[in-house]
């Protein structure tokens, strides 16, 4: 099998073109979210240059096309990670995919039920359990992370009841980039007739995801950390268990009939999409992930393996450094968390965006119970993807070497 070639594949990224103060651009920004290739941008402009119209409510030629082609982007994207048409609702991102589910689900929940989550999560999975916990009664329990970036998966056995209805988890770390065991988790989660959520956001776009055979209940993703558009997302759903959900949002397409004092919800998926959707986004989606096809995400994730290996080799050596997360690249992705003795992360980020154009994220990363966990105020954060070289970590290694001298 031949290598990933990031430098063919820049070519197909016009953000590369752009030289600032006559250097190129270094963007380790890929886990907030990732460079869209020209294919990427030219179907979102084909879509409006040449089908644009509502979809699901006109026999007309271009209502017909764009419905044709909204409904092939769900396709592509159940393909992607073997799950069926009907299974797959567009929603605006992960974060919005996991609302959707918390509120649908917590219609059937009762005060004093359980849901597991892990200290591990982004805002987006613990933010609206702890709104349940607040107006439900449900109580929210966490999974706590060991000294090494994994979760500690004893105490899920000292933690699970009869009462725990939902045991979700983050499949990758958007902070420790650590790969989670969900498929030790689901087996826990099942056995117990609990329900299992996985937030795909960090994983979706870098390991290959089978749906059928991880045995979620749900799982979500978002478009953008994948070479797609903003603004669309994804919750794919068992059949079985979407068909006996109450809806999200009410209005306009997720209906079957409407009267005076009732109205029926439309079929799968389109129940769980009210109003206009993103069409276009929906377009801009299912081209990224053709073009991840393409590539192959078994070698976009060799490609990222090696570079986080790479990373971590040459980081280790800087002064000053503490890296978080696992030293092992089989059990992370391209994701590298740090902090530098005395450079606070902010000015870390600001001083290597003004020196190298290097583009990385600092802060608690949307994870404030993570970071604060590491008894750290914020961490400088580094993500690969496809397009990034090992000469790229060279710049950076050797800017962090003269921040720290
Ligand atoms: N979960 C994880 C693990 C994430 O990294 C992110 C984005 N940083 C989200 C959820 C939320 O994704 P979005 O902002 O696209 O809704």
């Amino acid at each position: 099998m031949f290598n990933l070639n990031p430098e063919k594949i820049r070519s197909d990224f016009p953000i590369f073109d752009r030289k600032i103060n006559g250097k190129e651009i270094i963007y380790f920004d890929n886990a907030a979210t990732t460079q869209k290739p020209k294919q990427v941008l030219e179907s979102i402009m084909d879509f409006y240059k040449q089908h644009n119209a509502n979809i699901h409510r006109g026999v007309h030629r271009l209502s017909r096309e764009a419905s044709d082609l909204y409904e092939q982007a769900h396709r592509t994207i159940g393909k992607f990670i073997n799950a069926k048409q009907k299974e797959i609702i567009f929603t605006r991102n992960t974060t919005e995919s996991l609302n959707l589910i918390y509120y649908s689900l917590s219609k059937n929940l009762k005060k004093g039920d359980e849901i597991i989550t892990t200290l591990m999560e982004h805002h987006s999975n613990i933010v609206p359990l702890l709104e349940l916990q607040k107006l439900n009664g449900i109580k929210v329990k966490f999974i706590d992370v060991n000294e090494d970036g994994t979760l500690d998966l004893n105490q899920y056995k000292k933690e699970i009841t009869k009462r725990t209805k939902i045991i979700t988890v983050a499949h990758s770390s958007n902070v420790l980039g650590t790969i989670n065991p969900v498929e030790k988790i689901e087996k826990l989660a099942h056995e117990n007739n609990s329900l299992f959520i996985v937030d795909a956001a960090q994983s979706a776009p870098h390991i290959r995801i089978n749906f059928r055979k991880l045995n979620a209940d749900f799982i979500a993703f978002s478009a953008h950390k994948m070479l797609g558009p903003t603004g669309i997302g994804a919750l794919a759903g068992k059949k079985d268990l979407l068909e006996k959900m109450p809806a999200f949002l009410l209005g306009g397409d997720m209906i079957q009939e409407v009267h005076k004092n009732s109205w029926k919800p439309n079929k799968l998926p389109w129940k769980f999409e009210a109003g206009t959707p993103n069409i276009a986004g929906g377009v801009g989606f299912a081209e990224a992930v053709k073009y991840l096809e393409k590539i192959g995400i078994e070698k976009l994730r060799k490609h990222e393996k090696e570079l986080a290996e790479y990373a971590l080799a040459r980081m280790k050596a800087v002064n000053n450094i503490e890296i978080y997360g696992p030293m092992n690249v089989e059990e992370r992705t391209g994701i590298i968390s740090f902090n530098m003795k005395n450079v606070s992360a902010h000015e870390l980020a600001g001083v290597l965006d003004s020196m190298n154009n290097i583009m990385l994220r600092s802060g608690m990363l949307c994870a404030q119970p993570l970071v604060e966990g590491l008894d750290k105020k914020g961490v400088a954060r580094i993500s690969f993807y496809i397009y990034n070289t090992e000469e790229e970590i060279d710049i950076f290694i050797s800017s962090l070497n003269k921040i720290t001298c």
